[in-house]
């Protein structure tokens, strides 16, 4: 997942992530609030992590829309005529104040969350809402953009320009910048009421994952890794429980206690904990909020004159519109579906052998797959993570990005860039040849408390030729088990693919080459690509062979073991294709649904039963804490983007896998930065797809990686 909240995106992304006010105080101290300063330092300027106090945030976010709305007034007041020079310009350079108030804001929310900040996030967020709302609905500003934009339609612009000026008139046409007065403040009332409850749903979700933990003792451990042992153990004596074992209700403590424990029932529970969040019936119960939202929702693309939100929300991602996104879905989910089927056979037959006298249950899945993987690919998890150790996978992501992008990484003197946590590391990064600065990478590896979940990447600084070239600033975070201290950090091949996977967001960040910082914006179903395709490189023999080491012995890990971690990739494909699908499928199906008819809960039970989805089986996200889809827009209709990023991944894959010099050929290398990495979104995707691959992808290639059989029609 990517997550960023300022420009690149386009303004009113804020909208989705951000969550209400009225106040006065503290305006007193703003032209001297740290948040709102420049950066300063080395690097032309790095955010002052170290000056960081959450009594900052609130002035520092008020002040920085106050100054980014006057900037916004001075251009729309403008008496001569339109051009881009004197609207588009001014544009793309106003609300730097804001911009860096939001990247201390995206910390407070993401990485050091706490209490105290949720309540100033509550506050902000209808305020921030308005902000935004000010600027879509504009007129003033909006007829400037469109006599650049008409103009421009009958003497075009260079390419970079044309494509900014296209971007910024379908975003503010699609935000309602052409309604009537009357109805522009209703489109400007649902945001604000949409903002509070996206930030309503999350917080409940964050409610239910610290609010729900289970203490175990040393007699309930069975079957459980010593590492996850002694990171519950840690676990518990934070929340001041020594002596016992906390699993808590999160995904990276859920999953691997389902993989391992022998303790069916308590399996169960941790299950049930997981599955349930937001949907406890109590006052962190989600249902009502996700109805509000669909009707909400609904009503604002009534407005603009759509079926749905999902016609509305598709017309300018790759997709286009929510048929080809669900067609290509249903192309998968049959042969997923059939998968699914072997595997629970298969999973019964261990069950059965062993006298369990059991039908496999939702919360067996994962501990009998990992039987069957054990049996028939004779993987062992455990095994294989004695080779992945997190300083050697840093060093891999390090050659990866040597190779592809010329990029070198070199720690920076520990101090000389300020942090906002001591586990966080920075690293310059320069061309390798030249040694010309490209940026700096931050990782914050470990899980805290008031961390979120999962792993993702952001910029606090972005490329682009208007503000100057400067440094980018990128970052990766990720939520690692701390280990002890002194003991190595070793994570799970799909961890280890997801440290890669990050690191692709970072490397399309800093690979940017573009003009103006509209042109850094993402296409939510192309976005995931970059990063998706980087994953590949973990399983090349180059990063095999040099990184994936023993971490007591150094031995590189065996043949035999990479060729069964191969094998092993298609392994559980109807599994994870399926929990996968299932959320995606329902999120546009809420999407394509008169909202009247939903009761969310109803819903999901009916929509899942006409698919036929397995009983064993559940959704990876289900309604109740769906946030891609419920906590924000960002994901809204576009979880599917996952698949269809993975088409593109599998298809290029295989041009590099055929190349002369596979994974390593420099001449594909050469090509996959300068279409797929470093426009961004300065080239339409698809045509970008077309000049790197020389046609448009086929689905073929990603049903072979998963194991399933390639369509009739396509062979
Ligand atoms: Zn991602």
């Amino acid at each position: 997942m990517t997550f960023r909240i300022k420009k690149g995106l386009s303004i009113f992304a804020l909208v989705s992530i951000i969550g209400y006010c009225n106040g006065q105080e503290n305006e007193q101290n703003s032209m001297n609030n740290p948040l709102l300063s420049e950066w300063n330092g080395p690097y032309e300027g790095v955010p002052a992590f170290d000056k960081m106090k959450i009594e900052y945030v609130k002035p520092a976010i008020r002040k920085g829309m106050e100054l980014h709305l006057a900037e916004i007034d001075k251009i729309s007041e403008n008496s001569e005529e339109a051009t881009f020079e004197n609207t588009i310009i001014p544009m793309e350079k106003a609300g730097e104040e804001l911009d860096r108030a939001f990247t201390y804001y995206g910390i407070y929310s993401s990485n050091v969350s706490s209490p105290e900040f949720r309540e100033v996030q509550k506050e902000l967020a209808p305020e921030i809402s308005e902000f935004s709302s000010k600027i879509s609905q504009n007129e003033k500003l909006f007829n400037r953009i469109k006599t650049v934009y008409e103009r421009s339609q009958k003497e075009p612009l260079s390419p970079a320009r044309q494509r900014v000026i296209d971007l910024i008139y379908e975003d503010f046409a699609m935000q309602g910048a052409e309604l009537s007065k009357k109805d522009k403040e209703r489109y400007a009332a649902i945001n604000k009421e949409l903002s509070a409850l996206y930030t309503q749903f999350s917080t409940n979700v964050l409610a239910d994952e610290e609010n729900y933990v289970i203490y175990l003792d040393a007699d309930q451990l069975g079957g459980l890794p010593e590492s996850y042992i002694k990171s519950a153990a840690q676990a518990a004596a934070d929340r001041g429980n020594d002596g016992k074992y906390a699993v808590t209700n999160t995904r990276s403590s859920m999953d691997p206690f389902l993989t391992y424990s022998t303790e069916r029932e308590i399996r169960e529970q941790v299950w049930k904990n997981y599955y349930s969040r937001g949907d406890n019936g109590d006052e962190y119960d989600n249902n009502e909020i996700v109805k509000q939202i669909l009707k909400l929702r609904d009503e604002r693309v009534e407005l603009l004159g759509y079926d749905n939100y999902a016609q509305w929300r598709l017309q300018n991602r790759m997709a286009k519109n929510p048929e080809n996104a669900m067609d290509l879905m249903m192309k998968v989910w049959p042969a997923a579906l059939a998968r699914v089927e072997e595997e629970v056979k298969d999973m019964q037959k261990i069950a059965d052998s062993q006298d369990a006298n059991i039908t496999i249950k939702p919360w067996d899945y994962r501990f009998y797959a990992e039987k069957v993987r054990k049996e028939k690919y004779d993987l062992d998890s455990e095994e294989v993570k004695q080779y992945l150790e997190l300083g050697n996978l840093t060093q891999a992501l390090f050659y990866t990005a040597g190779e592809l992008f010329n990029f070198n990484f070199t720690p920076v003197e520990e101090g000389s860039v300020p942090v906002f946590h001591e586990d966080v590391k920075v690293w310059e990064v320069t061309i390798k040849d030249s040694g010309d600065l490209i940026g700096l990478w931050y990782l914050d590896p470990y899980a805290r408390q008031g961390k979120r979940s999962g792993a993702w990447a952001t910029t606090y600084r972005s490329y682009n030729e208007l503000m100057g070239g400067k440094p980018v600033l990128s970052s990766n975070n990720s939520n690692f088990i701390e280990p002890a201290p002194g003991e190595p950090v070793l994570v799970s091949w799909d961890d280890a693919e997801t440290f890669f996977h990050e690191f692709g967001h970072a490397l399309h960040f800093l690979s940017a080459d573009i003009e103006y910082p509209t042109l850094n914006s993402g296409v939510r179903d192309y976005t995931e690509f970059q990063s998706q395709l980087l994953e590949r490189w973990l399983s090349t023999d180059k990063v095999i062979n040099q990184f994936l080491r023993h971490h007591e012995t150094n031995e590189v890990i065996p043949d035999e073991l990479v060729r069964k971690i191969k094998k092993a990739s298609t392994f559980n494909q109807g599994f994870a294709t399926i929990e996968f699908l299932a959320s995606a499928i329902m999120d546009m199906k809420y999407h394509t649904t008169d909202p009247e008819n939903i009761d969310p809960d109803t819903f999901e039970r009916e929509t899942l039963k006409e698919l036929n989805m397995p009983e064993e089986i559940v959704m990876r996200h289900r309604t109740p804490h769906f946030g891609h889809v419920f906590s924000g827009e960002g994901y809204a209709t576009g979880y599917y983007g996952y698949l269809w990023a993975d088409v593109l991944t599998s298809d290029a894959a295989e041009a590099f896998a055929k190349a002369p010099e596979g994974f390593y050929d420099k001449e594909m290398a050469s090509k996959l930065v300068k279409y797929l990495f470093a426009p961004r979104n300065a080239m339409d995707p698809a045509e970008a797809y077309k000049k790197f691959r020389g046609r448009d992808a086929k689905i073929d290639a990603l049903m072979r990686d998963r194991g399933f059989p390639v369509p009739e029609e396509n062979q």
